[in-house]
């Protein structure tokens, strides 16, 4: 399950809840003042890994015998 950031726009306290996919942020409420008014903070994430893997697998050329007469 992710975890989800969000900011008490009452308190202004970052707190983190682990929700599901797609939660409910009318139901997200502030664990400091039990406000509802809080924002989602969207983390970025760091995507930039890339294992380029080297696929050079030369095939070997069909010998074509021409042998013309
Ligand atoms: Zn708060």
């Amino acid at each position: 399950m992710p975890i989800y950031e969000y900011l008490c726009l009452k308190c202004d306290k970052k707190f983190s809840l682990l929700q599901s996919l797609f939660p409910a942020e009318k139901n997200t409420e502030c664990p400091e003042c039990s406000s509802r008014e809080v924002k989602k903070i969207i983390s970025s994430f760091s995507c930039g890994a890339g294992s380029d893997v080297g696929s050079s697998s030369s095939m070997p050329a069909p010998n074509f015998g021409g042998g013309g007469g």
